[in-house]
């Protein structure tokens, strides 16, 4: 145990790899972002490629699986890896290499969204997809292949990497690109930490010509509007992006408001320098110039519940159909981007259950029935979802991938005691009505799918090319979290 304790960074002698005892200064308790669930495991946070390896056989050695995790944000159990060894890969966030005048970026896995746009924003470049918060890693990105508010015109993020070092579990390490092991390429991009680690990410970054976004806000009263409007505006916007309230019934089901937004040509800035600088990217630390933005969640706090939750959603609606309606913004691209930033630890609101949020995409024959009937189940279940956003995709070429030619519709719900059981049973419901409306999932949002469901939407085919990369990459199965053991189980071996 003594001896275990010096193994603080990752230079494992052999020797100490056939200590059988384990490391109990590595217990942590490692939670899931939405905190309804939290594990205890051995956390390890190397610092290079060799650290891994090591950390690999150190586990191999004691017949623990490991667990790969980046920024734990995702919000269910997907780099979690109880009683397990975890991987946590936030100390690799270097940057290797940036050319100003390609926009070709090399980094390490650890490597946050924020460093990247921070490091590339003042030489005129942005990420070409972003998620709705900053604080993820690359490697965490690749490995559920994420989206942004541009997916259908952009593509999810493994769309921008030419090329990433995999290390497999095996201790050897593959170059993929799209030309070179390029089965590999597709897979190991969205394949949720069970093939290897990604070591080394270089992507094609995109140019801007301001710092600013041109940004159009409007109120929309139907699903079937708000459908329509994204489809009319598809060819013109940048990024699109739908509020929904959820608590509205009836003939105001599916209401909501519709951002969206353009990148500025050359010379619509009058001055890019200036708003290209990382501090006018900032999302500002106070509310209207004085409240500190870190105590916000407390005040939200007394109102999370479904009354104050059903008036600040009609006060949204009612705020953006009178004053917010039609109107037109410039905002930073990090102000527009990183809407979930803006009040930090927002989540502590749903303490002491934590949330879950539900994510589906539609195909955009069946997505009005779908989600209207996705609404009405929680309405019968009395479970109403507390934020709801909307946004529209495209197929995508990755192994396992949760996109469509259609919409996505994402739900935040509480999760408590009292409606634990009821909540998981109106999943299972809703999960019915995706599948028959031809819909899939997305492991990154994940904390109630089944086995079944999970085969209905990926397929057998897909599933046995996973599992036959699984057997060639991983041939002892090391790598492992609960949303893997959860969904696939014995499969994966
Ligand atoms: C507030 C909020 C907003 C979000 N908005 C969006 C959004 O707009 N679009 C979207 O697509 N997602 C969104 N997400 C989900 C989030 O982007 C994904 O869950 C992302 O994977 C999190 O990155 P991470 O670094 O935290 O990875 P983790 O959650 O730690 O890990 C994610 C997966 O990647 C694997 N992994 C991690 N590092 C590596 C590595 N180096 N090599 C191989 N596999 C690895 C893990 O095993 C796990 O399966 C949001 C999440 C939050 C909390």
């Amino acid at each position: 145990m003594n001896t275990e304790t010096q193994i603080s960074d990752f230079n494992l002698s052999s020797d100490l790899l056939t200590l059988p005892p384990l490391p109990l200064d590595r217990l942590e308790k490692v939670e899931a972002w939405g905190m309804n669930t939290a594990k205890m495991g051995y956390v390890y946070r190397p610092t290079t490629a060799e650290g891994i390896t090591e950390v690999f056989a150190f586990a191999k050695n004691h017949g623990l699986k490991v667990g790969l995790r980046g920024a734990g944000r995702s919000y269910g159990d997907a780099s979690l890896n109880g009683e397990h060894v975890t991987l946590d890969l936030t100390r690799m966030n270097r940057i290797l290499e940036w050319n100003p005048k390609t926009g070709v970026i090399s980094v390490e896995p650890g490597t946050t969204l924020r460093q990247l746009w921070q490091y590339i924003v003042g030489d005129g470049w942005w990420v070409p997809v972003v998620t709705g918060t900053m604080y993820v890693t690359l490697g965490g990105m690749l490995g559920m292949n994420t989206h942004g508010k541009n997916n259908y015109c952009s593509g999810p993020i493994g769309d921008h990497v030419l090329e990433f070092d995999f290390l497999l579990p095996t201790g050897e390490t593959k170059t993929c690109s799209r030309e070179q092991n390029s089965e590999l390429f597709y897979a190991a991009i969205s394949s949720f930490g069970m093939l290897g680690c990604f070591t080394r990410i270089t992507l094609q970054m995109k140019k801007v010509y301001s710092g600013l976004l041109e940004v159009d806000a409007y109120t929309t009263q139907t699903f079937g509007e708000i459908i329509e409007k994204f489809a009319a505006q598809r060819d013109k916007a940048d990024y699109l992006v739908g509020w929904i309230d959820c608590f509205a019934k009836g003939e105001k089901m599916g209401r909501g408001q519709v951002h969206e937004a353009r990148y500025l040509k050359p010379g619509e800035d009058p001055n890019p320098e200036q708003t290209l600088r990382i501090e006018n990217q900032e999302l500002p630390d106070t509310l209207f110039g004085v409240l500190p933005k870190s105590v916000m969640w407390r005040f939200i706090k007394p109102v999370s519940n479904n009354f104050g939750m059903k008036l600040l959603n009609a006060a949204k609606f009612f705020a953006s159909n009178t004053l917010g309606n039609g109107k037109t913004i410039r905002q930073s691209h990090a102000g527009f981007a990183f809407l979930l930033d803006y009040v930090p630890n927002w989540k502590w609101v749903y303490k002491p259950g934590g949330l879950i949020q539900y994510q589906s995409f539609v195909p955009e024959e069946t997505a009005e029935a779908c989600f209207t009937a996705q609404m009405e189940a929680c309405h019968r279940a009395g479970i109403i979802p507390y934020l709801g956003v909307f946004k529209r995709h495209r197929e995508d070429d990755f192994l396992i991938s949760h996109a469509v030619k259609g919409y996505s519709f994402a739900l935040d719900f509480p999760v408590t005691k009292r409606n634990k059981v009821a909540l998981w049973k109106l999943c299972r419901e809703m999960d019915r009505i995706v599948l028959d409306a031809g819909g899939r999932f997305y492991f990154a949002k994940d904390s109630t799918l089944t086995p079944e469901v999970a085969e209905a939407y990926l397929g057998k085919a897909t599933l046995e090319k996973l599992f036959a990369l699984k057997r060639d990459c991983d041939p002892d199965n090391l790598l492992m979290t609960d949303l893997a053991r959860r969904l696939f189980g014995e499969r994966l071996c």
